[in-house]
């Protein structure tokens, strides 16, 4: 005897929903049963707020970070410092380090680091736009906050090669970030450390 299931299109969403990062088999269930027998509207409003958003957000043009114009809040800031500039590997990393208040220069996110494993080349990282700002915005110092770990340290050592033939003092914060875009779970104390206590590369 065939085994009854979910009707296709329930199905359907609940694969869908499988997809998002965090969410198991139980979980997408649960959503899309909710979705399917809530008597608000608030799955249409969920799926307005994501096509919204989708359409509202887009990288800033400077430095990488979540904007909904050309350049993102802080590159918009004219109070903030040009004269330093603060290489992260992801745009998320950017704010756990806005919270610490240690820093009021400006940001320049890689979208990821060097890894021949996942076949990450120095090409596919905002590498040739950094070199550009640096060129352009003259910072004083650029500070290398990137992981602690050995493909972090790699691209670090990659960009202090390539940067080294600019005026400019090249620094790292006194311990790497923790890898995998984990920023969350060093917290603020740590950060702002690592950020006053900034070594000479
Ligand atoms: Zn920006």
């Amino acid at each position: 005897m065939r085994r009854t299931e979910y009707p296709a299109v329930l199905r359907d969403l609940i694969a869908q929903l499988r997809q998002m990062p965090g969410v198991g088999p139980r979980s997408a269930e649960r959503i899309a049963l909710w979705m399917v027998q809530a008597r608000q509207e608030q799955p249409e409003a969920i799926a307005r707020a994501i096509s919204a958003t989708r359409t509202a957000i887009r990288p800033c043009a400077l430095c990488g970070f979540f904007a909904t114009d050309d350049l993102c809040e802080i590159c918009a800031d004219d109070s903030r410092a040009k004269e330093l500039l603060c290489v992260v590997e992801q745009p998320t990393d950017i704010l756990p380090l806005e919270k610490t208040s240690a820093f009021r220069g400006r940001y320049h996110s890689l979208g990821g680091r060097i890894s021949p494993l996942d076949r990450v080349a120095p090409e596919d990282l905002r590498i040739a736009s950094l070199i550009e700002r640096v060129e352009k915005e003259k910072p004083n110092e650029v500070i290398f906050a990137l992981a602690a770990d050995v493909e972090g340290e790699a691209t670090t050592n990659y960009l202090v090669e390539l940067l080294k033939r600019f005026p400019v003092n090249l620094t790292r914060i006194a311990h790497g970030l923790p890898a995998g875009g984990g920023l969350e779970s060093a917290d603020e104390l740590t950060l702002y450390r690592a950020l006053s206590g900034r070594t000479k590369l």
